[in-house]
């Protein structure tokens, strides 16, 4: 997984990433592996996220994003599920 690629769902270019940053479409050359990486770094920045915004005091927003945090680990544990390619 490296390089750039251009997104079939939304037509963006993806940089080092296993599925498109916008619109979650894999690449046409993805592995499971590769996808769980991405997710697990979708999750990291989102925590990131979350933990700066509580800092803020902005909680509603920062308990969302604890919600985007949850549906990235799910998506790795149920990719990790799957055979590796
Ligand atoms: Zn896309």
């Amino acid at each position: 997984m490296s390089g750039t690629w251009p997104c079939n769902g939304c037509g963006i270019t993806n940089a080092d990433r296993a599925s498109c940053e916008a619109c979650g479409t894999s690449s046409p050359t993805a592995t499971a592996a590769d996808l769980a990486q991405t997710a697990l770094k979708d999750a990291a920045a989102a925590r990131a996220a979350q933990v700066e915004e509580a800092a803020r005091g902005n909680h509603q927003l920062a308990d969302h994003l604890g919600n985007v945090v949850d549906a990235h680990l799910d998506d790795v544990l149920a990719l990790r599920r799957l055979p590796s390619a």
